[in-house]
């Protein structure tokens, strides 16, 4: 097979990015050394960026033993992540900005909220769960639209200890009450209305019905947002600002235990039934407190904007917690990337001069089928990093990034984690790794990952590998349990592949140790016996100037097993032709090699995706095979229509 994506040219960081950067290559290395080395020395060093309570004593007692996981970090230590968060910035940097909030309305004021304003309304925030009955251990969601409440929510209950869970406020009643039932929640928060690129999402409205299905007793906080009317529940149901009215702002930090779950969250149910994952309070913030200041290269008086939802981990990791446990600027956007026009992240980009920028390669793609003009008329000269997240960026959406949007002078760091892991398990840093376009790099310190062959499960040692991506010891921030279900979680991460974390995501490793995302190794294609990951020839689709986006499955070919099935979505204004379907095959087939070029492209207005923006490629894959009965669990779909459109337009073509 040809290597010609796999073998791009080297992105080098500047003069001026290795000048200001925290690590080196050469730190990188000797930390990186360390850190697998003598994990129990490294974290206990990096331990001490967080404020202890009780200094721990114990480091690491961590166990992948099937039938006996278990994974603890500084166990007996104890702490507050709120007051780590908060409270301990407010002699040096009471009156910096934590938080700015651009919402949906481009013609709306953003807001700036002070260390000492976001310790204020945190504290009444508290009073006001406590008032409600939360106690420490309650479970409590969060179904809120993308407002500073929805952080000062998360630290309320951060600050007496009761867990999270946050529900993204785009998802259904039904996605809702299941995952209120699931942790057995005391209380939703939630509010009136969500805006969201110009429209309204009815959130009350939606949590009403919601409680149709939930245990009686469970109350109701709502956040006034757009005015909207709502229906109060009497004796359920609670305005906040009433809540509020009279509360006092000093609510002490109640004292827990590095071990105490900090929250709940669940994945995006890209691959099947969303799993419930327990993050805890100590390693958790201490991981991303430390990946949040070495991916971004985040420095004392950064500005760092952040596109996701606080509804996945990543609005968690690098809205919230990372970024303020690091006293850190942190902008909270409550709009979409395409609304009013595709200008819109750069204008942001602009107005609150970001230093650093993260989003995922959806809203990368679908920026770049808009045209390069939108980012042209905005200054994006405050730019310092770049970062993605989500999904393997193909090469060419990168290319884009870096000169559109980067002016070929900013470092892309490609960062591969998962909910599971709490923060960024392989990226390059700005600073120290020099970048490839589609490839996340390496591991982040304390992440050994390993290939291993998906039939034997043997590990890879040659350098050169290809295989499934697994990870050979615990880091601070990897998930604890499932909630509810401890053997579920031993199951889904421990048993396939003895004495390691499997990650379920396919990998390859070039000769220069550098890993490159294939895809889920549920959606390997096996064509004439040759293994293939979704990302390469997706990438390859997606380099022709015609493409916008593809998708690509395997489904059953009489001849070679497996057929390549690819769903296409091209640039605004091209035209779908027969003639372009054959160049694209044609195209694939020079660029990677013959066994690569689909067998079938169908053209896709839209692909079904996550409501967090990914590809949902088991649905397409049905699609693929003419199995239209049983699309599996679609409560995580962000637009049902697309799929209906794709049946259409499959069952046309017979
Ligand atoms: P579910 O586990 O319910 O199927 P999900 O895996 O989409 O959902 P997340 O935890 O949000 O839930 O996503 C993690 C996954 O996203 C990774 O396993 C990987 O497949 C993909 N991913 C994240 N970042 C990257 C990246 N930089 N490059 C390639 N893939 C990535
Ligand atoms: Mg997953």
């Amino acid at each position: 097979m040809k290597d010609q994506l796999m073998t791009p040219q080297l992105h080098e960081p500047s003069e001026e990015t290795r000048a200001r950067a925290h690590a080196d290559r050469a730190a990188y290395d000797r930390m990186y050394a360390q850190s697998v080395q003598d994990p129990e020395g490294f974290w206990s060093e990096q331990g001490q960026r967080l404020d202890w309570i009780t200094p721990f004593s114990k480091v690491k007692d961590t166990n992948f033993d099937l039938g006996r996981v278990s994974i603890k970090w500084f166990e007996d230590g104890t702490l507050n992540v709120a007051q780590n968060c908060i409270d301990r910035h407010l002699a040096t940097r009471g009156d910096q900005t934590a938080i700015i909030w651009e919402p949906d309305d481009p013609k709306a004021e953003a807001q700036h909220v002070s260390y000492r304003q976001l310790h204020s309304h945190v504290g009444k925030f508290a009073n006001v769960l406590k008032k409600m009955g939360v106690e420490k251990g309650d479970r409590v969601v969060i179904y809120m639209p993308m407002i500073p409440q929805a952080a000062y929510a998360m630290l309320a209950c951060a600050r007496i200890g009761a867990i999270h869970s946050v529900v993204f406020a785009g998802f259904s009643p039904d996605a809702l009450s299941a995952r209120v039932t699931g942790c057995d929640a005391k209380l939703v928060i939630t509010a009136d209305e969500a805006p969201r690129g110009g429209r309204n999402t009815p959130l009350k409205s939606n949590a009403d019905k919601a409680f149709e299905k939930c245990p009686e007793g469970t109350q109701m906080l709502v956040v006034r947002r757009s005015g909207g009317a709502v229906e109060m529940v009497e004796g359920r149901d609670h305005w906040l600002h009433e809540m509020e009215d009279g509360i006092s702002d000093d609510c002490p930090a109640e004292e827990m235990g590095a071990e105490d779950p900090l929250f709940i969250l669940y994945t995006s149910g890209s691959t099947g039934q969303p799993k419930g994952v327990v993050h805890t309070t100590g390693g958790y913030l201490a991981y991303a407190a430390m990946t949040h200041q070495y991916t971004f290269d985040y420095h004392d008086g950064d500005v760092f904007w952040c596109t996701a939802d606080v509804g996945w981990v990543t609005g968690h990791s690098y809205i919230v917690y990372g970024p303020l446990a690091n006293g850190a600027t942190t902008v909270m956007f409550e709009g979409v990337p395409t609304w009013p026009d595709a200008s819109r992240f750069w204008q942001v980009c602009e107005k609150h001069k970001v230093n650093q920028f993260y989003t995922a390669p959806t809203a990368i793609r679908a920026l770049m089928g808009k045209g390069d003009h939108w980012a042209e008329g905005a200054d994006l000269s405050t730019l310092k990093v770049l970062g993605t997240v989500g999904e393997p960026i193909n090469p060419e959406a990168w290319e884009w990034y870096d000169r559109v949007i980067g002016k070929g002078r900013v470092p892309i760091v490609d960062t591969w984690w998962q909910t599971e892991t709490g923060g960024h398990m392989i990226t390059s840093l700005p600073g120290a790794i020099a970048t490839k376009p589609g490839s996340a790099t390496l591991p982040f310190f304390g992440v050994q990952p390993v290939v291993l062959d998906p039939q034997s499960g043997a590990v890879i040692e040659k350098t050169e590998a290809e295989g499934v991506l697994a990870i050979a010891d615990s880091w601070p921030g990897q998930m604890r349990t499932i909630w509810g279900d401890h053997d579920r979680f031993e199951q889904t991460y421990f048993s396939q592949y003895k004495g390691y974390y499997f990650s379920g995501d396919g990998c390859r490793r070039d000769g220069d140790g550098y890993y490159w995302i294939t895809g889920r190794v549920d959606d390997v294609i096996n064509v004439s016996g040759h293994r293939m990951g979704t990302a390469e020839v997706e990438s390859a689709l997606v380099a022709h100037k015609a493409v916008s986006e593809a998708a690509v499955v395997g489904y059953p070919h009489e001849i070679k097993g497996q057929g390549i099935y690819a769903y296409v979505t091209l640039m605004e204004g091209v035209e779908a032709t027969e003639a372009l379907r054959n160049e694209l095959e044609a195209w694939v087939r020079q660029e990677i090699g013959p066994i690569a070029k689909p067998d079938c492209i169908q053209w896709a207005p839209g692909l079904p995706k996550t409501r967090s923006g990914k590809i949902m490629r088991r649905i397409l894959r049905k699609i693929a095979e003419n199995d239209y009965g049983s699309l599996g669990d679609t409560s995580t779909l962000a637009e049902p229509q697309v799929v209906e459109e794709l049946i259409e337009n499959r069952m046309n073509r017979g």
